[in-house]
């Protein structure tokens, strides 16, 4: 994908500076309102001056009217607030674009409907959030560029719905360095932190290298604690030395699967909240087709897929935080 140039990221300062005396200031679209999209466009609408104007779709009419109905009655002020019709109509008027969308045919389609004729060209930011794969991504990029409709990033994001209620979300970013300085302080709205991966796709990439790693730290966490302890150790003792020793990981140290060992995590409460367990195994179905598409070979990642493919089918595992592993390998608790 081509880089930006200095006259398009000019445009959108001129267009900032210029309508800074007009009505309207920046204009936004917000797609997809779901667990994570819903507070960030919240986040996002109430950080904004009210001469800006945030269009809220998803298909869920429900989720968009009490969105906009909370947004209105917030003593916390904000952008101005607007339903839109359709996700086309979300983007026409707008400056930049953010969609928060589940899977990777949920993103194809909507920037179908956004490269479609009619909506009218313009050098829109498309800022999509979800955690899709990368080569899906790039062709998506690809089309919002010879569609003439601007430029698409992709900036998935980790810290779940906890960190995106309390706009405290970490974003990768995948963008040309020129977009950056743009793209930022939008991101930092809704989070408190933004690493820049590389070009356009490497976010994902980044992503889901990160979450592959995640996923198989929590299988053998919860293999390690069980066996230490059917071996006679104290999960509390056993953890404190593995968290001082090499084996020390997130499951581990802040997500112990053991109940009793870290107070606040979710093996406490019965596995509620948390990571979900679907969310798990569809980051790692994502990682290990974008593994066979780079050629990467994964030893244990198809492993990995089946544990959390079969512990999800389980009534005790289902809809839980993903460290219930512990549970379906028989784990002591
Ligand atoms: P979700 O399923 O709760 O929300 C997705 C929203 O998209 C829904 O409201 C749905 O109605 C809407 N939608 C679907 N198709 C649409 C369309 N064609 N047009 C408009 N709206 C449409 O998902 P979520 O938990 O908010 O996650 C969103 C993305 O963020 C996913 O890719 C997920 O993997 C990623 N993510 C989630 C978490 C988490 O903890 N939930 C954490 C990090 C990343």
């Amino acid at each position: 994908m081509k880089a930006p140039s200095m006259a398009w990221n000019l445009v959108h300062a001129q267009r900032r500076l210029f309508s800074s005396t007009a009505r309207q200031l920046g204009t936004y679209g917000f797609i997809g309102l779901g667990q994570m999209g819903y507070q960030m466009a919240k986040n996002l609408q109430s950080k904004l001056p009210p001469t800006d104007s945030v269009r809220l779709y998803d298909i869920n009419k429900v989720a968009m009217q009490q969105l906009s109905d909370e947004m209105r009655e917030s003593q916390a002020g904000g952008a101005t607030v607007c339903l839109a019709e359709s996700a086309s109509d979300a983007a026409k008027e707008a400056d930049t674009v953010i969609t928060v969308l589940p899977e990777p045919q949920h993103v194809k389609a909507v920037y179908a409907e956004l490269i479609s004729p009619g909506l009218p060209k313009r050098s829109r930011l498309y800022i999509d959030c979800s955690t899709i794969d990368p080569s899906s991504s790039r062709e998506v990029a690809g089309s919002i560029a010879s569609a003439g409709q601007g430029q698409f990033v992709d900036a998935p994001m980790s810290g779940g719905v906890v960190g995106a209620k309390a706009g405290t979300l970490t974003f990768m970013l995948g963008s040309p360095d020129a977009l950056v300085p743009t793209i930022e302080p939008i991101l930092l709205r809704m989070g408190k932190r933004v690493l820049h991966c590389g070009v356009q796709g490497t976010g994902l990439s980044a992503k889901l290298a990160n979450n592959y790693l995640l996923a198989i730290e929590n299988i053998a966490t919860a293999e390690a604690m069980n066996l230490g302890m059917r071996w006679g150790l104290e999960p509390k003792t056993l953890a404190n030395i593995i968290n001082v020793s090499t084996g020390r990981c997130w499951p581990s140290e802040v997500n112990n699967p053991v109940k009793g060992v870290v107070e606040t995590a979710p093996a406490n409460r019965d596995y509620a909240g948390g990571f979900g367990i679907s969310l798990m195994k569809k980051d790692l179905k994502l990682a290990i087709v974008a593994a066979a598409e780079a050629r990467a070979n994964l030893e244990l990642g198809e492993r990995a897929r089946e544990v959390y493919e079969e512990a999800e089918k389980l009534e005790a595992c289902k809809g839980r935080d993903f460290s219930v592993v512990y549970r379906y390998i028989g784990g002591k608790e």
